[in-house]
């Protein structure tokens, strides 16, 4: 873990340095869940000498620059430049230097929750494309007719509900407190590439209405590459899969 953003205790404060991308929501939050390197990396080893806080977002000290996207437009996504933040010892979150142990906990479940919003989303997508090639005549019949349609539509299901088994099993582990990382992971992948796929397979049921925003569909394509690109990438969960799961050498 090769995080940069330092916090070198100044008495009973720390004072932070760093900067962070892919912020969610800091054009109005007021606090802030920073994770912040408090021993120099080159004086420990793995994920050890992070310390996590949650703190007043000081403006005075956090610069935050908004980032222009392709989709998602109900939150804002930022770029954070903290200069010369104190934070008082008291906004520490657990131990000094335990910080990423604490963060773990919820990579997991947040993975978990990520494709479950993937399986409705593919869902949602379905639904709508369903409901047009029922409506929708061409040559004198409903283009939900033809194999051609329908088939895509199919395999998306299948593949919505073979997901959304893996998410229901990655939850109940989590839920019982046994390990689910490989499950949570796996599911997350499977539920963002099939919504991925139902929400373009909707986009070519409806043709060029596809394209118009009037359908939504273009919509939920656009956010269809979150779930697949965040909160981890599809090639590193693939990584993670094979040397966690299947005992192969290390990749990265
Ligand atoms: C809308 C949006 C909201 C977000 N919100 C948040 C947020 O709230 N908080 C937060 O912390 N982050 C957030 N993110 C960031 C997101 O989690 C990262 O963008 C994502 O994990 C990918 O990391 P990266 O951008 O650094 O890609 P990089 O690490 O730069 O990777 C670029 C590409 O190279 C590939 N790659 C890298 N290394 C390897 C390798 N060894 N083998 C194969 N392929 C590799 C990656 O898989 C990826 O495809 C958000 C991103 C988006 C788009």
């Amino acid at each position: 873990m090769k995080l940069k953003t330092r916090a070198v205790r100044d008495g009973d404060h720390y004072v932070v340095h760093g900067q962070k991308v892919w912020i969610s929501t800091a054009q109005v939050a007021n606090k802030i869940l920073l994770l912040a390197r408090t021993t120099p990396i080159e004086e420990c080893k793995g994920t050890e000498g992070l310390s996590l806080f949650y703190t007043d977002m000081d403006r005075s000290k956090v610069e935050v620059r908004e980032i222009e996207k392709l989709g998602r437009k109900c939150v804002d996504s930022n770029q954070v430049f903290i200069d010369g933040l104190r934070i008082p010892v008291e906004d520490r979150v657990g131990e000094e230097g335990k910080g990423f142990s604490y963060i773990l906990h919820g990579l997991n479940p947040e993975r978990i929750l990520i494709a479950s919003e993937a399986v409705g989303l593919g869902r949602a997508a379905l639904k709508r494309a369903a409901g047009y090639a029922n409506e929708r005549e061409v040559f004198g019949r409903p283009i939900g007719q033809n194999q051609g349609i329908q088939h895509p539509l199919a395999k998306s299901w299948m593949e919505l509900e073979a997901a959304d088994l893996m998410v229901q099993k990655a939850a109940w582990l989590y839920d019982q407190h046994l390990p689910c990382a490989a499950e949570a992971n796996s599911a997350k992948y499977l539920a963002a590439e099939a919504c991925y796929h139902a929400c373009e397979n909707a986009i070519f049921t409806h043709g060029g209405m596809g394209y118009a925003k009037e359908y939504h569909v273009e919509r939920y394509l656009r956010e269809s590459w979150i779930p697949r690109l965040a909160p981890v990438s599809p090639q590193l969960i693939l990584c993670f899969i094979a040397e966690k799961v299947l005992g192969l050498p290390k990749s990265y």
